[in-house]
């Protein structure tokens, strides 16, 4: 079964607003089994509009718009679904009373240009609005379907899981539905987790995969469509016995869960307390920590040491060494990490330093580097990387990739 959405909105073509309504609607309908085979924006254009809906007609059973809707002069979705399936408007008493009665109730006149809202397409169902005026529309012919639904996503949502789901499930209720699962990678490239498990990726029998890769690391997702629910979760459970080996340390997460979570875990499963000092990432790991509800179950402080002389006052990193191997160097990561384990009192201390960049970078000490240690009671270990991204990249890589290593010490991975 497939399907195609058709996002209606100028703004959406220029950029100003992301068209996060077809992402919604394409993960919703996965849940019924209806693929999306094309996603395609149009602005607010009778003509745009009508050739979309009409080239999708040709080609797939459902369709689902967002956007062009609303009263005013700009939104012209209707009168294009009315030139497009040559189904003329006609007005809706009971819709134009629905409408009414919402002004009334705010204790407000109708203003006139809300009539619009009343007129649908010759031979159109609609679906109740509980969060605005206009309604979703329904048009059937055959075996074909169109379901127009407003661009405000508040109101989009609404409609569509109160009206439009429970109408997909009358008509599509047996379709077996898509199921996923995600195994989160970090520290390797693309390229590199590709190699690992190519032998065990053979597509087929409705399974797919896909490499998603971000600053954070890559995630595999493993999808299973056009098969029953406990066939697929077992075809899935199967695969992903397979290729979890092959993945070793690099996997650090299944599902939507994130490393702070993980880390997070970890250190309370270990009854231990981090603190953290950062420099170039700005405070970014101890954010990160912190965005995890219950972390001051673990997390003690972070301190954000920018200037030399931060580093020497808070954290005791000597003097002497911003001269001899400079702020960037292992030698005065380590002493941070140990600095704010001390400072802290606590079983794990972190250390970040490097060069964000743009600036600063020099032949030696490229833009990218970055020395993150790990300091508990008995020992530190010293990791080196040169991430090559913009200043905003390379904080988030090194936000991760030092709370990767607190991963790997709990773990006791760490070499
Ligand atoms: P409309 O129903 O076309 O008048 O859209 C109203 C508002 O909804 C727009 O100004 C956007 O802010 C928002 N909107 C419209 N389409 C989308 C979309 N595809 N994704 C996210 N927001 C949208
Ligand atoms: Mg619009």
């Amino acid at each position: 079964m497939k399907s195609e959405i058709i996002t209606v909105g100028n703004e959406l073509l220029s950029g100003a607003t992301l068209d996060t309504n077809s992402a919604y609607l394409a993960e919703k309908l996965s849940e019924f089994g209806i693929l999306v085979s094309r996603r395609t924006s149009v602005p607010d254009g009778v003509e745009p509009i009508a050739e979309a809906v009409e080239e999708a007609w040709r080609r797939v059973a459902l369709i689902l718009t967002t956007g062009g809707l609303g009263p005013t002069s700009d939104d012209v979705t209707k009168k294009a679904l009315a030139r497009a399936l040559g189904k003329p408007l006609v007005l809706h008493e009971e819709i134009l009373k629905k409408v009414e009665e919402r002004f009334r109730r705010r204790g407000e006149k109708m203003p006139l240009v809300n009539q619009n809202q009343a007129l649908l397409p010759s031979g159109a169902k609609w679906f109740v609005n509980n969060y605005g005026t206009a309604p979703g529309i329904l048009i059937e012919d055959g075996n074909k379907r169109l379901i127009a639904l407003p661009g405000v996503p508040r109101e989009m949502k609404g409609i569509f899981e109160e009206g439009v789901i429970p109408y997909l499930r009358d008509v599509f209720g047996a379709a077996p539905p898509v199921i996923r699962r995600k195994l989160r990678t970090t520290g390797l490239a693309e390229s590199a987790l590709y190699e690992k498990i190519r032998r065990v990726i053979p597509e087929g029998g409705g399974l797919h995969f896909a490499f998603l890769p971000s600053y954070y690391g890559v995630d595999l997702r493993l999808e299973v469509s056009g098969r029953e629910k406990e066939e697929a979760e077992k075809l899935l459970e199967e695969k992903l016995s397979k290729i979890r080996p092959l993945l070793g340390d690099f996997l650090y997460a299944e599902g939507e869960v994130s490393m702070e979570q993980v880390v997070g875990r970890l250190l309370l499963a270990a009854q231990k307390k981090l603190a953290a000092a950062e420099s170039c990432t700005g405070g970014l790991v101890a954010k990160r920590i912190t965005d995890v509800p219950g972390s001051s179950d673990y997390f003690e402080r972070g301190v954000v040491t920018y200037a030399n002389e931060a580093k020497h006052q808070l954290l005791g990193v000597p003097q002497k060494l911003f001269k001899t191997v400079g702020a960037v160097s292992p030698e005065v990561v380590e002493r941070m990490a140990k600095g704010v384990r001390r400072l802290a009192k606590v079983d794990i201390g972190i250390g970040v330093t490097g060069i964000a960049g743009p600036g600063g970078g020099s032949a030696g000490k490229p833009v990218g580097l970055t020395f993150i240690a790990l300091s508990d009671r008995k020992k530190v270990w010293v990791e080196k990387f040169i991430f090559s991204g913009d200043r905003e990249i390379n904080r988030l890589r090194g936000s991760q990739a030092a709370l990767n290593m607190v991963r790997l010490y709990l773990l006791g991975k760490l070499k």
